[in-house]
């Protein structure tokens, strides 16, 4: 097996990296803004941000149909992350004009609506891409996403410190400085990847690579080849979701307060799609058995990750609360500000992945790697160790005593463990499992479970215990932290153990495909 890793894979990094600066960056000062400058409510303030989250991981189907079918990788990237650099601009214009509450708010809109549209073309293409830069039975896979992902991090590490320092500030006039910073890091990803990816985005033959379908099919043999998908599939598409979405929507208490009120109306597009995208891909007439049964395992696993990030993304919510009135932050004398506990995962990954990455090809090397679905699984299992480590902790403590830092610490410290086994390596086996039409689309599928896993973590979060109010969960009463925490135990221990039983089916079904 070859050592190193071709000059292609530092190119997505660097990209990947200054384009979380810029998703990160925003993310850190999004709900600030919005409370501090543009004066919403706590609550409102939630559902944009939910709904904001949960859209961004929506549209990479459209972006990665887009580039399967018509544009190529490339095109994609570059369109994506200069539409994201838009609307970051136009986040900043909002917030020049914060006093105007109604012309910021329209600007504000109008920016998140390009960013969830820019992020769909680039998320989807920029992951695929790092796959075509090997050969099919290239094992060093799972180490190259390991290492674009330790670049998607060291991103998000710094962004909100940059962001934070520039735009948080106390003074609501300065957010507008951490959006152009924002945008600064957009456009810079969209640079250095214009400019270098003749020279180094190219196949093991040093053949260009991610070119649109038609153009790719004359040159390279196991990347996009051009798809025959009938129209009739995109119309049962949009309608089986336009149906869906309507149905979930439904006020069934009959309250008499209409058909659709208080309807969730994003929440039901995301399920919806989860449901009608899925089945519309695996009934295209164009696939073969084997690849029917490849996107089974595909889906199978992105199933059992909606539970993995369901959980995990409790960081920015329960956990962030956790930190704030539970954990004592004092070092020294001086108290860490709860917020700097949200960079702890993205530090111990950027520190963990360079290991994890040689311990794939070590272990490849030696042919004792486990199987992809093996680490996920495993993935799974460490998320549930954390939140037993933490329900432990804070066993018997009686509310309004603060426990020490080292529970949330350990936590992050075992899902950040756990994240490595599952995030780079699911990306890695939805590129090793597509056909490669549809390689771009099928990531867009990866990423609805984190969509519907944002959904998900919301409702989740909303049981952290309070005081005076009683909460419970399909009939299980959440009474005090030990059962909240209890809750994600089970579900990701749960959900560990049945992807460990199925692992030899799901091996079987991926036949050489490790
Ligand atoms: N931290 C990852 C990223 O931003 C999470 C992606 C995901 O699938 N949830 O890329």
């Amino acid at each position: 097996m070859k050592k190193g890793h071709p000059k292609g894979l530092y190119l997505l990094f660097v990209t990947e990296m200054w384009e979380r600066f810029s998703y990160y960056g925003m993310r850190a000062l999004f709900m600030l803004y919005m409370v501090q400058a543009l004066l919403f409510d706590k609550e409102l303030a939630s559902e944009v941000y939910g709904s904001y989250t949960g859209l961004v991981y929506l549209t990479p189907l459209i972006g990665g149909y887009m580039a399967d079918r018509y544009w190529g990788n490339c095109r994609s990237i570059v369109t994506g992350a200069l539409v994201m650099a838009v609307g970051q601009l136009l986040l900043f214009a909002s917030a020049c004009y914060f006093q105007d509450v109604a012309l910021a708010k329209w600007l504000m809109f109008a920016g998140l609506g390009l960013l969830v549209l820019g992020n769909g073309f680039f998320k989807p293409n920029i992951s695929t891409m790092v796959g075509h830069l090997y050969t099919p039975g290239d094992s060093r896979k799972d180490a190259a996403f390991t290492i674009f992902y330790m670049g998607v991090n060291l991103g998000s590490m710094i962004a909100p410190l940059v962001c934070g320092l520039v735009g948080n500030t106390g003074h609501p006039e300065d957010f507008k400085w951490g959006f152009l910073a924002s945008s600064i890091g957009m456009l810079l990803a969209a640079v250095l990847f214009q400019c270098f990816r003749g020279r180094y985005v190219v196949d093991p033959d040093g053949r260009p690579i991610g070119m649109p379908p038609v153009r790719q099919a004359k040159t390279a043999v196991h990347t996009a080849e051009p798809r025959q998908a009938g129209s009739s599939h995109t119309v049962f598409m949009a309608v089986g979701i336009l149906l869906l979405t309507l149905l979930f929507s439904v006020n069934w208490s009959g309250d008499g307060e209409g058909l659709w009120a208080g309807a969730d109306w994003i929440g039901s597009l995301i399920y919806a799609t989860v449901i009608v995208i899925p089945l519309a891909i695996i009934t295209d007439r164009s696939l073969t058995r084997q690849e029917k049964t490849h996107i089974g395992v595909i889906y199978i696993i992105a199933f059992f990750v909606i539970f993995f990030w369901a959980a995990y993304e409790q960081a920015g919510a329960s956990l962030t609360f956790f930190a704030d009135e539970q954990t004592d932050r004092m070092i020294f004398g001086w108290e860490m500000p709860a917020s700097y506990f949200q960079s702890f995962n993205a530090t111990m990954i950027v520190i963990l992945a360079p290991l994890f990455a040689s311990l794939w090809s070590f272990l490849g090397r030696h042919g004792w790697e486990p199987s992809s679905p093996r680490k996920q699984s495993l993935g799974l299992l460490l998320l549930a160790l954390g939140y037993l480590f933490i329900a432990f902790g804070v066993k018997n403590v009686e509310p309004g005593i603060k426990v020490s830092m080292v529970w949330l610490t350990g936590l992050y410290f075992i899902h950040t463990m756990g994240e490595l086994c599952l995030a780079p390596i699911g990306l890695s086996l939805v590129y090793k499992l597509s056909p490669a039409r549809f390689s771009s689309l099928l990531m867009g599928v990866w990423y609805l479970s984190t969509s519907a896993a944002n959904k998900f973590a919301g409702l989740l979060s909303g049981l952290y215990p309070e005081e005076g109010i009683r909460k419970s969960f399909l009939g299980y009463s959440v009474d005090n932290l030990f059962d909240f925490f209890l809750i994600f135990v089970v579900l990701s221990g749960a959900s560990a153990v049945v992807l460990f039983l199925f692992t030899g089916k799901l091996e079987k079904m991926m036949g050489d495909i490790k």
